[in-house]
């Protein structure tokens, strides 16, 4: 009766989605699932994804429904997960619960915050630190214009710094040093745009 009720109020946590990419190479190693949320409390200048600044209903979805979703693409290739935004931290109690579920499932995590992970590790708020703990790879810090970077794939200023959580991906990974990529799909008249490092422009839709 207790694990009933507690997968019954595990089904109840939402995400409120901007974009779901269900497989892209340009987001983190390897093919990977990419979910970006909407709303961040950060005003970084320059940021590349204004549209997913405001905290505002877009898409709710479950936890289950984009773990399953983004399980269901390891057929075609798919290695991970990378959570991006908007402010991932923001929704850290139904994320976390959706890279617990990918990770039991053998994906990997990626994470992209404008927080430090020392901010992070301040705020002693457990839903953080569960999401934390379900990270293997967590880019922090906000995107600073004036030190705008293409040397380092994935991270778009150098203020930025790339934190490998666990053991599950090593530095010397040759993908880390290969040049930065970006994607255009078009797709029911919508052109979404994602990758780097299109300065100020990482992800868009239009139609
Ligand atoms: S933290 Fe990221 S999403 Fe938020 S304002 Fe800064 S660059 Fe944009």
């Amino acid at each position: 009766m207790t694990d009933e009720r507690s997968e019954a109020t595990q089904t109840e946590r939402t995400v409120n989605v901007a974009l779901v990419i269900e497989r892209t190479g340009a987001e983190g190693p390897g093919e990977r699932y990419a979910l970006w949320v909407q709303g961040c409390p950060m005003r970084c200048a320059g940021c590349c994804n204004p549209e997913m600044l405001v905290f505002r209903e877009r898409e709710r979805r479950t936890a289950r429904d984009l773990a399953d979703e983004a399980i269901a693409q390891r057929s075609h290739g798919v290695e991970g997960v990378s959570l991006l935004g908007g402010e991932p931290f923001s929704q850290a109690e139904a994320l976390a619960e959706v890279a617990e579920r990918v990770r039991a499932a053998g994906l990997s995590v990626m994470v992209y915050t404008g927080f430090t992970i020392e901010e992070l590790r301040a705020q002693s708020d457990p839903h953080v630190d569960a999401l934390l703990a379900q990270t293997d790879l967590l880019v922090d810090g906000r995107y600073e214009r004036e030190r705008h970077s293409t040397a380092r794939r994935w991270i778009g200023s150098d203020n930025q710094r790339l934190h490998f959580l666990t053991d599950r991906y090593r530095e010397d990974d040759p993908r880390f040093a290969a040049p930065n990529t970006v994607e255009i799909r078009m797709k029911n008249g919508r052109i979404t745009i994602n990758g780097w490092p299109v300065h100020g422009a990482k992800t868009r839709l239009g139609g």
